[in-house]
């Protein structure tokens, strides 16, 4: 098996409207090699001032009170399991439509995923979790798909009532608001993601998890390196998942200079989207809660004909994307857990007829314009 991800890159790049925008992002390398060379000359490679003022910076921008930096989203969630205890013989509740990692960590912290339905705004469907619920259930992974905040008090107060913690994956949600409560006021534990096709992305892998809870950010500050808590004292054997130094220095960059623009620009190129192509006969667009301030790290819709559509729109240049065509529960590693298709019909629904659309903040509203035309073109014809 070969490395597929270099090729994937090449690929989106054909398109003159696509999902890779980072040489654009990083044009002002030269004030972060500013800020690297500092890392340098102060010699902390690891842990050290970059990461921590980041982490203090992070949490709060999340409405959270504690950072942790992590060398991964995907570590986020399966440390954040680990710091509760998870392992072997616990189930974890979790939607089925979402990317690999949220069922990753559950597995690889030694526990049983059991998958709950979406519901049609392709986040986990609030209402079906309670019977889905057993004795061995000890936490719900709830997924802010898209960068949309999922029905966070019917989740909390089910959690509540079967005393079970909330780990969220909100890898793709940075920013987002419920309530006007940032994400981290909303879960035991929040997890985001810094990959480089996130909406705050770094030049490699980097995660966070944040928290208002003391003793969690406690064990996490921990077991994230090697369960250290001073140089000479272990208190725990644990992991070694610390963010790098120098992506803590580019995540600072952005999260001073850019997020804010990142965040607008991406609802902007959303709300213009919704208002072109609400009207057009074969789309169908999820439903938006004025409650709900979505960031929009993925945009999508369900489309009928949807294979058709995405041929038409490559051809117009537009790299129209499905995210993604396969639920977790029909891939091959969810094999040993018996499911069949047709167990998520709303899940299979979304991946079988789901189209993105590429939102990011170099997104111009010609763009936008052109690629509402090229959709109704399709349905309507010229
Ligand atoms: C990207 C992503 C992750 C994992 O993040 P990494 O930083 O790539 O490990 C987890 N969950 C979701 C929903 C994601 O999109």
């Amino acid at each position: 098996m070969a490395n597929f991800y270099p090729e994937q890159y090449l690929k989106t790049g054909i398109y003159p409207i696509n999902h890779n925008y980072l040489p654009d992002q990083f044009s002002d390398l030269e004030q972060i090699w500013e800020k690297v060379r500092e890392v340098v000359k102060r010699g902390d490679f690891t842990l050290g001032e970059a990461v921590d003022s980041f982490e203090r910076d992070f949490a709060r921008l999340n409405d959270g009170e504690f950072g942790i930096g992590v060398g991964s989203g995907t570590d986020a969630l399966f440390l954040s399991l680990k710091a509760l205890g998870v392992g072997e013989g616990d189930e974890v509740i979790t939607t089925p439509y979402t990317f690999y990692a949220t069922v990753g960590a559950i597995v690889t912290a030694g526990a049983t995923p059991v998958f709950v339905d979406a519901g049609e705004d392709y986040n986990i469907d609030a209402n079906l979790i309670e019977r889905a619920i057993t004795p061995k259930t000890k936490a719900i992974m709830p997924v802010h798909w898209s960068g949309n905040p999922c029905d966070m008090d019917a989740i909390n107060t089910i959690a509540k009532q079967y005393g079970i913690h909330v780990v969220a994956d909100a890898c793709h949600a940075i920013g987002a608001t419920y309530h006007s409560k940032g994400m981290a006021q909303l879960s035991d534990l929040t997890c985001f993601s810094m990959h480089p096709l996130k909406n705050l992305n770094v030049w490699g892998d980097g995660g966070v998890i944040v928290t208002n809870n003391a003793s969690l950010a406690d064990k996490l500050y921990s077991i994230r390196n090697h369960g250290l808590v001073d140089r000479d004292t272990c208190r725990e054997f644990a992991y070694n998942s610390r963010l790098d130094t120098i992506q803590a220095v580019v995540a600072q960059h952005l999260l001073d200079k850019k997020i804010p623009n990142i965040t607008r620009s991406r609802i902007a190129n959303a709300k213009a989207l919704d208002k072109g192509l609400q009207g057009i006969n074969g789309v169908t667009l999820p439903p938006r809660s004025e409650h709900k301030h979505a960031v929009y790290h993925i945009y999508m819709a369900i489309f009928e004909r949807r294979d058709a559509l995405q041929a038409h729109l490559q051809k117009a240049g537009i790299d129209a994307k499905v995210h993604y065509p396969l639920p977790m529960h029909l891939q091959p590693a969810a094999k040993a857990y018996g499911y069949v298709r047709g167990d998520f019909p709303v899940t299979e629904h979304i991946s079988d007829n789901c189209l993105s659309l590429p939102v990011h903040e170099f997104i111009t509203s010609e763009e936008v314009a052109y690629m509402i035309e090229q959709v109704r073109q399709f349905y309507q014809g010229a």
